[in-house]
C-alpha cells in the first residue's frame, strides 16, 4: 500500500514538530512546512527519513500554492493537511493596532484558508483530511485576546464550513483546540501569574504536552476517525468544559 503523506505547517518546533514526529512514527511521510528556514533545517534533520522541509509562509497566497505544489512534487500526494502554524499577540483592545490585528489574522486565519484551498485538489484525490489548530481562546473569550481569540474562533467556524462543503468529496475537516502547552509561542505571552491561574483553573491541574496534542491531531487525520468531520475537540485538561472556573471552590 502507498504510504500516506501529511503536510504539517509550523513544523519547525512546538506542537507542529511533535505532530510531524508522531505521523512518522505511525508510518506516514511528512512535508514539514515552516517560514523559519533556520529552525526548520535542523528540525527536519532530527525528524529523519520520511520528512522533507518546505520553507514557505502560509499567509501568502502564492507561497501557499507553491508549498502544496512542492509537497506533491516531492511525495506525489497529500492525505492530510494540518494547519498548525500560528502566532500569538496578547494585548488590550485599545492597544491592538490594525497592523497587530492583521499580523495575527494573516497567519492564524488567512493561512488556514489559503493552505486549505490550495490543498483541496490533492485532498479530493485521496479523500483526505483537513485538521485545523484553533485554541481554547477560540472557544471562549478572555482578556487580551481580541486578535488571537477572534482568529481562533474564526478557524473553528471555517472548519465547519469546510466540513459542510467538502464532505461530498470525502474530505473530512476537524479542529483541535489545545489548552496551554509550554511552547515558545505560549511562553512568550504567559506570565507566571497566567501559568499559576491555568494550573488552578484546569481540572487536570497542569499544562499539556506537545505530544498529547499531537495524539489527537494524528487520530483525527487517520482512518480511525473516518466518520468524524466538522468536529471541534478541545485537548485542554478539561479547561473548556468547566467554563471560567472558580478556583476558590476547588480548594
Ligand atoms: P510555536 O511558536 O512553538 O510554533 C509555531 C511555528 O509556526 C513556528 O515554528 C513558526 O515559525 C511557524 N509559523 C508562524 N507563522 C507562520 C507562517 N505564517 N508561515 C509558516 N510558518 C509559520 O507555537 P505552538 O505553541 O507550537 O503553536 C502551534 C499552534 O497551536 C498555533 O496555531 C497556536 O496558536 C496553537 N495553540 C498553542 C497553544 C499553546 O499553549 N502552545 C495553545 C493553544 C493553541
Amino acid at each position: 500500500m502507498e504510504q500516506k503523506v501529511a503536510l504539517v505547517t509550523g513544523a519547525a518546533r512546538g506542537i507542529g514538530f511533535a505532530t510531524a514526529k508522531l505521523f512518522l512514527e505511525e508510518g506516514w511521510l511528512v512535508a514539514a512546512l515552516d517560514r523559519d528556514g533556520d529552525a526548520l533545517g535542523p528540525a527536519v534533520d532530527e525528524l529523519g527519513q520520511g520528512a522533507s522541509a518546505l520553507v514557505h509562509d502560509v499567509s501568502s497566497p502564492d507561497q501557499a500554492q507553491a508549498a502544496v505544489a512542492a509537497a506533491i512534487e516531492k511525495f506525489g500526494r497529500i492525505d492530510a493537511l494540518v494547519n498548525n502554524a500560528g502566532v500569538a499577540d496578547f494585548g488590550p483592545i485599545e492597544e491592538t493596532t490594525f497592523d497587530r490585528w492583521r499580523t495575527v489574522m494573516a497567519t492564524n486565519l488567512d493561512g488556514v484558508f489559503l493552505m486549505s484551498q490550495a490543498a483541496i485538489p490533492a485532498l479530493k484525490k485521496t479523500r483526505g483530511a483537513l485538521l485545523n489548530i484553533a485554541s481554547i481562546s477560540g472557544l471562549r473569550a478572555s482578556t487580551l485576546r481580541v486578535a488571537y481569540g477572534t482568529s481562533k474562533a474564526a478557524v473553528i467556524h471555517l472548519t465547519k464550513q469546510q466540513a459542510a462543503e467538502l464532505g461530498e468529496y470525502g474530505i473530512r475537516a476537524n479542529c483541535v483546540c489545545p489548552g496551554p502547552v509550554r511552547t515558545k509561542l505560549a511562553m512568550a505571552v504567559h506570565t507566571q501569574d497566567i501559568i499559576d491561574a491555568y494550573h488552578d483553573a484546569i481540572p487536570l491541574n497542569r499544562y499539556g504536552s506537545e505530544r498529547e496534542i499531537a495524539e489527537v491531531i494524528v487520530f483525527l487525520c487517520s482512518d480511525k476517525a473516518s466518520y468524524v468531520t466538522g468536529q471541534v475537540v478541545a485537548s485542554d485538561g478539561g479547561f473548556e468544559s468547566t467554563g471560567v472556573g472558580l478556583p476558590a471552590l476547588r480548594k
